[in-house]
């Protein structure tokens, strides 16, 4: 008879999980607190708009596609995988605009026409930070670290040394580059993460490396699009999902995982792959705390990501000065990126703006744009910020002051026909996202690799974890990563 394994909420790595051991004869069910799927891959819809409700940046597909690849699926028969470029285009508050291409006749023209010694800077950046994505590519992203040896070994210890990741990500882009401008592109970047360029480890210089190397890509209907191509891939290969249907414990016995209660009962398991946000399981599903005292110590003393603020604009007209992606470099760069690591709304935020209504009609009604524009925001540990009306009036003002510094997008008030917001109240309370973090731990060296929570329970047998707050970390890309390797571990143990 096959193994039961439950998987306790629908995020991106509890899916791709269930796709991953259905596809090897497990039996699989998997409940999801939400009346929707996806956990934070998810979707607002209204008035013709579709927007992706957070994650909305496609790195490394190929992750992407391996999913389905491993249950023997043509990943084309589900998806459509877009090539976007430019992949970014820039604009800073001096109105100086920079489109960044993956094309390098069109990277080297745009990066030149400022100055020449700007294209070889980013090209000898670029280089280097790819040597070191190899690197932890290869040893550390593609491995577990479920017992010390497994990291405190000569070899990786070696490789770790070789990444030199303990000056931060500005001061070693500033190590190649001289112009300010690339330098705050990189750094954005690198933040995506949630771990301030200026004081997190440089190794996040990985992510505007594979953006430019490998490319950004779009899929079309968005990144909710994935969601659904898995939803219906574990139906075909016969997964149980439950929706609206709240995990109130992980029931261990003797020190192992025998099932999960619900409003509905106990449903017995012989594995139960947890992917809610690590330190919400341990403080609130395992009520066995004599098996975890030393996770509750852990998560108390660790460090958590910042948050996001997310305004969700639907407007009634195109503004083809935009791209898909596109970073707004306000004044002040250095304080307003630190403001939210040290409990502050930044006074005149940098923006991420995406608008996937540039190159997709399923995302907007026609001749209108549908924008998703992020700031990064304390989380809520820091108690001085109360997500009220007059805070979010209060952002709302500066974010306009940057967007409509923007050129081409000065009247794009007089043009919305629909509003909303995503605050870090919302961000814990929709995914049970411990303190609001958008992005759990924050990815500190030593919150990284054998130093994360690990995905394999040390105390409770049959328990794992899967997801962004475990190893290898936070993004869809990553988080894949980590459906197959407890995949592996599970195969390898069951
Ligand atoms: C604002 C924002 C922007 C981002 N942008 C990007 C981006 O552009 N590109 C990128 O690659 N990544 C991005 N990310 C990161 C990415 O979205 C996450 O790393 C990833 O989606 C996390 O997936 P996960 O599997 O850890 O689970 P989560 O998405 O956290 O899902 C956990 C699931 O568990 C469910 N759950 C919780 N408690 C229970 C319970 N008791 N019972 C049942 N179900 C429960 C939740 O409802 C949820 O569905 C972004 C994140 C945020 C917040």
């Amino acid at each position: 008879m096959s193994k039961k394994v439950i998987i306790v909420g629908a995020g991106i790595g509890g899916l791709a999980t269930a796709v991953r051991l259905l596809s090897r004869g497990y039996d699989v069910t998997i409940y999801e607190k939400e009346r929707n799927l996806g956990g934070k891959v998810n979707v607002l819809e209204s008035k013709g708009f579709k927007f992706d409700l957070t994650a909305s940046i496609l790195m490394n597909p190929e992750t992407y596609k391996e999913v389905f690849a491993y249950a023997n699926r043509n990943y084309k028969d589900y998806l459509e995988f877009i090539k976007l470029d430019p992949f970014y285009t820039v604009n800073y508050y001096d109105k100086t605009i920079y489109n960044l291409s993956t094309d390098m006749v069109n990277l080297s023209s745009s990066l030149q026409s400022v100055s020449p010694k700007d294209f070889h800077e980013y090209i000898d950046f670029l280089s280097e930070s790819y040597r070191k994505y190899i690197i932890a590519d290869k040893y550390f992203l593609n491995r577990s670290f479920n017992n010390a040896f497994q990291f405190f070994n000569p070899i990786t210890l070696k490789k770790a040394l070789s990444l030199k990741t303990f000056s931060n990500t500005y001061s070693y882009v500033s190590k190649y580059i001289q112009n300010e401008k690339i330098r705050q592109f990189i750094c954005f970047q690198a933040m995506y993460i949630g771990v301030s360029p200026f004081e997190g480890p440089n190794i996040y210089t990985l992510i505007p490396t594979v953006s430019q190397i490998y490319g950004l890509w779009h899929l079309k209907g968005g990144m909710y699009s994935y969601i659904e191509a898995l939803e219906k891939l574990i139906n075909e290969l016969g997964g149980v999902i439950k929706k609206n249907c709240d995990v109130k414990e992980i029931i261990t016995f003797k020190n192992k995982a025998i099932a999960v209660k619900t409003h509905n009962g106990i449903d017995k398991g012989d594995l139960v792959v947890c992917n809610v946000d690590y330190p919400y399981a341990v403080k609130y599903l395992i009520k066995d705390k004599s098996l975890i005292k030393n996770d509750i110590r852990k998560i108390s003393s660790m460090d958590y990501s910042c948050s996001n603020f997310i305004i969700y604009l639907g407007l009634d007209k195109k503004y083809d000065e935009l791209s898909v992606h596109n970073q707004y470099i306000g004044v002040n760069f250095k304080r307003n990126i630190e403001d939210p690591f040290k409990g502050k709304i930044p006074k005149s935020p940098s923006l991420y703006i995406y608008c996937p209504s540039r190159i997709d009609d399923t995302v907007a009604p026609r001749g209108k744009e549908c924008l998703n524009v992020m700031v990064r925001v304390p989380n809520l540990f820091y108690k001085n910020i109360k997500w009220n009306e007059t805070t979010i009036k209060s952002l709302r003002k500066k974010v306009f002051n940057a967007l409509t510094n923007i050129k081409g997008l000065e009247d794009i008030k007089q043009h919305i026909i629909y509003e909303n917001y995503l605050t870090p109240v919302e961000i814990k309370k929709f995914f049970n996202s411990y303190g609001g973090a958008a992005y759990s731990f924050s990815s500190n060296l030593n919150q990284t690799n054998y130093f994360r929570p690990h995905i394999k329970s040390e105390k409770i047998r049959n328990l794992y974890f899967v997801g962004q707050s475990v190893h290898p970390g936070p993004g869809v890309s990553i988080v894949l990563l980590s459906s197959k390797l407890v995949s592996q571990e599970i195969l390898k143990n069951h």
